[in-house]
């Protein structure tokens, strides 16, 4: 594949384009929500979007259950994992029941919304707008608390479909 240009055909595939954006280093956040209870997912398609107003977007596979989350509460946080929270990482892109995810991971309720302990840095939006994107639904939230936990953080980096740190090793 390397230094091949593919514009159609069998190599022009989710595989190849899953192994090529894994290449592009990203955080780490988990997605929260009140639904019924404390919802959470994994996810890195998180960038900021806009400074005046401050919006924010994430991508949601349209069947996670924390999208139905958000769509109820219309509010959401996004926590900033740190190095070290691998385990929290792995365990909120699990399949586990929604409310056996939080057992052990402490959080604390900032205007509704579960912020876990123990990360870089968090934020709370509104819902503003939802966008149709494939299997996915690009959401625009707009940041209407923020806070940041620890001065000096190292990231929680995802890279090649691993966690690694800054300086690229494992
Ligand atoms: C580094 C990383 C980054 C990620 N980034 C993103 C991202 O940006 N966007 C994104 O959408 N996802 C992302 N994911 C994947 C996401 O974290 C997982 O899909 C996670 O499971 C979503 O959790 P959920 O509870 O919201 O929904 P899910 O657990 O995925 O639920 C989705 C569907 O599975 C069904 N389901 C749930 N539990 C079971 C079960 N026990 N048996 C059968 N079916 C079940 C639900 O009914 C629902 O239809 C990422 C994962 C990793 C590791």
């Amino acid at each position: 594949m390397r230094g091949s240009i593919v514009e159609n055909g069998s190599m022009l595939d989710v595989r190849g384009f899953r192994n090529l954006m894994g290449l592009f280093p990203t955080g780490v956040t988990v997605i929260t929500a009140w639904g019924e209870g404390p919802s959470g997912m994994t996810a890195n398609s998180v960038a900021s979007l806009s400074l005046e107003p401050m919006l924010i977007m994430v991508g949601f596979d349209l069947k996670a259950r924390t999208l139905g989350a958000v769509r109820r509460s219309r509010r959401f946080g996004i926590n900033f994992l740190c190095r070290g929270q691998e385990e929290e990482s792995q365990r909120f892109a699990s399949k586990l029941p929604e409310a056996e995810k939080f057992v052990g991971v402490p959080y604390e309720l900032h205007l509704g919304v579960p912020i876990l302990d123990g990360t870089a840095a968090w934020l709370v939006c509104d819902l503003k707008a939802l966008y149709p994107g494939g299997d996915h639904v690009i959401t625009v939230g707009r940041i209407v608390a923020m806070g940041q936990k620890l001065d000096n953080p190292e990231p929680l980096v995802f890279y090649r479909g691993r966690y690694v740190s800054l300086n690229g090793q494992d």
